[in-house]
């Protein structure tokens, strides 16, 4: 197809092919609208093809990290891990795309470089980097929150002799670390997932860390198969629980407070987190004011901190592992793993700290560090994150009413109503984005609340006659305000994250993700629906 063709007429294109797009194909097709998802990707599966490292799993178990949209899918398929693998997860999201004939919607290779709205037609006109024009009612930005990789803009990467990769852009063949000296930049989720499984390859790992950031173990383990049958003999009232809880997952929240109870009950319920709850993210709704009360969050990141250094047998490396006290407990992504402070007592894994002595360069043979300190290396890896939140939305050319251009919008932040929709872009929504629960919840539930209330919308809009479907700006506004407030009541703001964007050079320090819960959020989603879609204008 050339741009000389008439566009693609349909009634929605969808961005991405990950969790949220493929379920929001399948959704509009339930109710008779025509779709076509486009895909940068050669494959589906969004985040999951693209993060194909060493050791990537699901941070949220994967019973719960699963379409609950189909009862006789959820029963036929079968989790073999508590936090599954990204292949395991990959071949889910492939099972489900055949299984509900969805490939035939969807084009891959088809990055999207802009979106236009013809205000006279009241359509999107969106085009792909190779050339092909779609016109559609509706734009749906299924786009993902962590899909714009960032590494370091150091200069020499060019004659740095050997290999190098970014961990969200791992060659599918995967890499042989065997008999290699590797560096590994970055500490986060990423990083601390990749640090035991190349330790164990490489013949020398070199963590370079900037910022200790608090990590928790996975507990991961096989899910027996009657494990599997209980939870499948009720996974409808499952899911429904899951909703009610403030993150969309189960996490068995405490409601003490840490301040009110004796040390040793604090320091029982936090090893009970730890280790018998079956560890990860359970530990930060350990007491119910982990991230508001400064004090209390003291508490757990101390008890941490006396894990770290319990495991690592260096001093001075355990030291440097715990992560500084200006740093609440949670306020960055909390990462969790599989033996990373373990690992660190192995012969063949030395931590650098570059914070004190930042990388500047790399050089024909490694890295440089500011000081003139030489690291040979014959691997980088580059586990230095993501444009969070509005990086892929702000990489394609947005333009609304009047021209208006999305970037320009956001300059200083994302700015939506309900984390949905952007005053000023009619027809355009965006899902799990900012300004929604998103990447504080379980991902794939807080997919399936949008995809399933923007599937309602789209039908009311339908049934009213409507052709044009805008959040007003005063509800934006009021949002925004209360996405803002929210967060400021929390301890959240006070970190250098991502989830505040200041992981990137420039970009406006905003905390994007809304805290005050899924439940919260739920509540008021369906209420703006029950209210006639109340700060929308629907025309
Ligand atoms: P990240 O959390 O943003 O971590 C990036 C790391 O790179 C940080 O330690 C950062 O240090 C460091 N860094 C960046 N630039 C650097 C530089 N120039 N020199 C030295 N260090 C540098 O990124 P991520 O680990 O890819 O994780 C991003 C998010 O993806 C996670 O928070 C999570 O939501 C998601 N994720 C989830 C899983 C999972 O489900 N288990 C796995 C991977 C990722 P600073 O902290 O000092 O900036």
């Amino acid at each position: 197809m050339s741009n000389t063709h008439p566009p693609v007429e349909l009634d929605a294109v969808i961005v991405g092919a990950g969790f949220a797009g493929i379920y929001q194909l399948y959704s509009l097709r339930r109710i008779g609208l025509s779709a076509r998802v486009l895909e940068a990707g050669e494959g589906v599966g969004g985040t999951w093809f693209w993060n194909r490292y060493p050791g990537a799993r699901c941070d949220v178990e994967s019973l719960d990290y699963s379409y609950s949209f189909s009862e006789e899918l959820q029963q036929e398929w079968d989790w073999k891990e508590r936090y599954a693998p990204q292949p395991d997860i990959l071949r889910y999201i492939n099972h489900v795309v055949d299984r509900f004939d969805l490939r035939r919607d969807i084009q891959l290779n088809a990055r999207v470089t802009s979106a236009i709205f013809d205000e006279t037609l009241d359509r999107w006109l969106v085009t792909t980097e190779g050339g092909d024009r779609f016109s559609a009612r509706y734009c749906i930005m299924a786009t993902g929150c962590l899909s714009i990789p960032q590494a370091p803009t150091f200069s020499g990467l060019d004659v740095f002799k050997g290999r190098w990769y970014h961990s969200a852009n791992w060659p599918h063949e995967g890499v042989d670390f065997s008999g290699q000296r590797v560096g590994l930049i970055g500490t986060g989720s990423s990083g601390v997932q990749m640090t035991p499984e190349i330790a164990q390859r490489a013949k020398h790992l070199t963590v370079f860390q900037r910022t200790a950031n608090y990590s928790v173990p996975a507990q991961n383990e096989p899910i027996t198969p009657e494990q599997l049958a209980e939870v499948k003999a009720n996974y409808g009232a499952r899911r429904e629980r899951a909703l009610e809880t403030h993150t969309g997952h189960f996490l068995i929240a405490n409601d003490k407070s840490a301040m009110e109870v004796s040390e040793e009950e604090r320091r029982k319920e936090f090893e009970f987190r730890w280790k018998g709850a079956g560890g990860g993210f359970r530990m930060l709704r350990a007491f119910n004011d982990l991230m508001v009360n400064k004090q209390s969050n003291d508490k757990a990141a101390e008890f941490v901190r006396s894990k770290i250094r319990a495991t690592v047998k260096d001093p001075a490396t355990a030291e440097l592992l715990c992560p500084k006290e200006d740093l609440p407990f949670g306020t960055k992504r909390l990462c969790v793993d599989t033996d990373y402070y373990q690992t660190f007592n192995r012969d063949n894994v030395a931590l650098v700290d570059v914070k004190t002595d930042p990388l500047v360069e790399a050089t024909p043979g490694g890295l440089r560090t500011q000081s003139g300190q030489e690291y040979p290396l014959d691997i980088i890896v580059f586990a230095t994150g993501f444009d969070a939140m509005t990086g892929a939305l702000k990489s394609i050319d947005v333009r609304g009413v009047g021209g208006q251009h999305l970037r320009d919008k956001w300059e200083h932040g994302p700015r939506t109503y309900l984390g949905l929709a952007v005053a000023g872009f009619p027809n355009l929504f965006i899902l799990a984005g900012p300004g929604s629960p998103s990447v504080l919840s379980n991902m794939v539930h807080s997919i399936e609340l949008h995809v399933n209330w923007l599937t309602q919308c789209l039908q009311d809009a339908r049934a009213k006659g409507a052709r044009r479907i805008e959040a007003q700006q005063q509800a934006e506004d009021g949002w925004v305000q209360h996405v803002n407030e929210v967060a400021d009541r929390t301890l959240y703001p006070t970190a250098n994250s991502w989830y505040m964007g200041s992981n990137m050079p420039g970009k406006p320090r905003v905390f994007m993700p809304y805290v005050a819960g899924v439940p919260a959020y739920r509540k008021i989603v369906n209420e703006v629906a029950a209210d006639g879609y109340r700060g929308f204008e629907m025309a």
